[in-house]
């Protein structure tokens, strides 16, 4: 077995042994190989289960984190998705391929076109990417059955709340500081939202405006 298939079947079973269970999310992540969305120095460590640094300063979550996270949010092959937080497009390409519609928002353009070229050679044709400020959401194309936040603020922001469907799930990560942080999972009812605490985790933060690059 080479390398790579070796590594590769290493990280399933990191994926699994994490808690990773779903059987269709562990099949697209079979599918979407993690190697295409890191450039340089860091490709040959893509199927280690471990977050690894991207352009901008920002990083490439930890797999079992994307795996877990997008279990989370339950996602149809009749939805359509907001993720917040594009980084290097490995998370919206999982996405694309459960869901309808992929719109992926990053306040890097920088890491926004890097993913478009990602995607344009993958042939994932039903993603969108935006640079903005995604703590706004996607006012003009809201509402949305399904939003992932893949950058931690403080609490769940008002307008992502506003922008969901109701019966539509958001998983975000939300904490004080940027070390301690917890996974949550909004279910927006007719009536008000539910709110589940998933488990702890780490993620960069959600910062307003536009980045420099
Ligand atoms: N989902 C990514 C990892 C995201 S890292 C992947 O699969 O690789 C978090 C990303 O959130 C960073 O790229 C950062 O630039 C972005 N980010 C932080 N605050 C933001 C904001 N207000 N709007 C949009 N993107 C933001």
């Amino acid at each position: 077995m080479s390398f790579d298939a070796e590594a590769k079947m290493q990280l399933l079973f990191a994926l699994r042994s994490k808690g990773v269970t779903d059987k269709t999310v562990l099949s697209v992540m079979e599918r979407i190989d993690r190697g295409d969305f890191i450039q340089g120095y860091f490709t040959e460590r893509a199927y280690e289960d471990m977050p690894l640094p991207i352009a901008c300063g920002q990083t490439i979550s930890q797999p079992s984190v994307v795996g877990l996270m997008t279990q989370a949010l339950q996602v149809t092959p009749r939805d359509k998705v907001l993720e917040v937080g594009t980084g290097s497009g490995y998370q919206a390409a999982i996405l694309s391929q459960l869901a309808r519609r992929v719109y992926t928002v990053d306040r890097h353009a920088r890491l926004v076109r890097a993913a478009r070229e990602v995607f344009d050679s993958m042939g994932l044709t039903n993603i969108t990417a935006f640079t903005a400020d995604g703590s706004h959401g996607l006012p003009d194309q809201a509402p949305f059955d399904r939003i992932l936040v893949t950058a931690a603020a403080e609490d769940p922001p008002g307008p992502l709340l506003a922008q969901l469907k109701i019966g539509g799930i958001m998983v975000v990560p939300v904490g004080q500081s940027d070390t301690v942080q917890s996974l949550i999972r909004v279910t927006r009812h007719a009536d008000g939202f539910e709110y589940d605490e998933l488990r702890p985790v780490r993620f960069v933060p959600l910062v307003e405006g536009l980045g420099k690059e």
